[in-house]
């Protein structure tokens, strides 16, 4: 397997993928040593989980300059992202007794009702690359301290990340026969597919999500899909426009707009449309492209060749039915795979752009007549992930947000993520849950302890 770094399309490395007698092994490997780890006091993982943390820490400059040069990301986000990962990590490790711990829900002088949380066993994490610590950090770390072993395999497009990952944790304490790293494409994925395991926990787009929970669901495992998003804004007329539109544009181009919850689709009161399209456009125009390992660079090239067409095509689509091309619209003339920050206008229900995730540095904006149509438009989707109301008032943005179906609300903001909020998408965009006492306890299964003093 081939790492090209996708700014300048120069080979990283090689490695050798994974086949069906080498993930054997490393799934005989995990059985063997999940009992233990299991049993191990929930305080002895918490402390070898916050050393994993304080390890990325300590190594933040590799291992940011490496997640750059894998993923394209600008360096500045790759601090961000492995500092993102250690507040998240923190927070799980923090929570982890109150949640994880036995639960005694009645007692009297002969009877005590316990809920027991039990790991599952050995689970498998099948990975996307647009955060691979943040996205990872949801899964394996709340499995590794509800006491599961772990099969993750990242993405093809971050496995030396992966591999990066799965060393920290062993340099931190968890033993080899707890967490394996799995290399390789699509095939492995799906030959993981094929293996007994006690749950699958996967982060990528519907199409793959979809073919994992069909071809799950005879066997009836637990299975967590957190998938793509078309997440829509809205404007309202009461704002403070200058504002709003950078915090809008830095949450549709912020890492290139891949990122699962991404604004893909701007909505705008009639009453601000034209300020807000012109500050808009002015913030994107203001953006620094360039080879992202420099540090005032913003905008980097896009992780994966392939999404060039599916945004040439997204283009090409509105054009030809009407939408108007303020700024970008075309590859960059150099090497590496680069796109010009995009914004449409003139767009509609009818095009691609405002139906299909683009994930990657494009965005439509609409306008709308009130708060109602903004909520049918913002719910015309497939999606469900996050939504985000910009208004004054409190009291609309929440009357807005209760009508939008998705797992996400955000007034004032967007694109942010909490450990102590439940992540989780409706629609194509998934369902079950990471981060919070829900994701903390998603990677377990209640027992409940019905016990009688003889
Ligand atoms: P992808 O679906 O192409 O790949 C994801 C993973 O699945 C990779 O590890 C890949 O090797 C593996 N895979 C591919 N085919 C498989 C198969 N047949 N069986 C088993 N595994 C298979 O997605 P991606 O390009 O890595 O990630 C981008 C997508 O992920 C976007 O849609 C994005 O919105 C979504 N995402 C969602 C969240 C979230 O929290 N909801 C977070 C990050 C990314």
């Amino acid at each position: 397997m081939k790492i090209i770094n996708p700014a300048n399309e120069q080979l990283l490395a090689e490695l050798k993928e994974d086949n069906l007698r080498t993930l054997s092994v490393k799934l005989a490997t995990l059985r063997k040593g999940q009992p233990a780890w299991s049993q191990t006091p929930l305080k002895k993982r918490i402390t070898v989980i916050r050393k994993f943390a304080a390890l990325l820490k300590s190594r933040a400059d590799d291992c940011a300059l490496l997640l750059t040069r894998e993923v394209g990301k600008p360096i500045r986000q790759s601090y961000n992202e492995i500092n993102g990962a250690c507040y998240r990590i923190s927070w799980l490790a923090d929570n982890a007794e109150k949640y994880l711990s036995d639960e005694v829900m009645y007692e009297d002088k002969t009877l005590r009702e316990v809920i027991r949380y039990e790991p599952l066993g050995v689970v498998c994490n099948i990975s996307a690359w647009n955060y691979p610590y943040l996205v990872g950090v949801n899964v394996f770390i709340p499995a590794l301290l509800a006491g599961n072993a772990v099969m993750y395999k990242p993405s093809e497009y971050a496995t030396l990340t992966g591999n990066l990952i799965g060393e920290l944790l062993h340099n931190a304490g968890v033993p080899h026969e707890v967490f394996q790293v799995a290399i390789g494409g699509g095939k492995t994925g799906a030959a993981l597919l094929d293996m007994e395991m006690d749950g699958y926990f996967f982060t990528g787009s519907y199409a793959t999500g979809r073919y994992i929970y069909e071809k799950l669901a005879p066997r009836m495992v637990p299975c967590g899909l957190e998938l793509g998003g078309k997440d829509p804004l809205y404007v309202t007329d009461d704002v403070h426009i200058e504002k709003v539109a950078a915090a809008a544009a830095d949450g549709a181009f912020y890492n290139n707009g891949q990122s699962c919850c991404s604004v893909e689709r701007i909505y705008v009161h009639k009453k601000v449309y034209n300020a807000f399209v012109d500050a808009f456009v002015k913030e994107v125009r203001g953006f620094k492209i360039g080879d992202p390992e420099k540090d005032d660079v913003y905008i980097g090239p896009l992780t994966r060749k392939a999404q060039l067409d599916v945004l040439d095509a997204q283009v090409k689509d509105a054009l030809q039915k009407g939408a108007k091309l303020l700024t970008g619209g075309n590859r960059i003339n150099r090497k590496g795979y680069y796109y010009e920050p995009t914004v449409l206008v003139n767009v509609n229900h009818h095009m691609k752009v405002m139906r299909e995730e683009s994930f990657g540095p494009i965005i439509g904006i609409m306008c709308v007549n009130n708060d109602e149509q903004a909520i049918s438009l913002m719910n015309d989707t497939e999606y469900g992930l996050t939504a985000s109301v910009y208004s004054n008032s409190k009291t609309r943005a929440e009357k807005i947000l209760a009508q939008i179906n998705s797992g996400t609300g955000y007034w004032n903001c967007c694109d942010r993520v909490s450990p102590a909020l439940p992540w989780s998408g409706r629609k194509h965009s998934g369902f079950g849950a990471t981060l919070s006492h829900i994701g903390l306890r998603a990677f377990t299964r209640p027992k409940g302890l019905h016990l009688r003093k003889p």
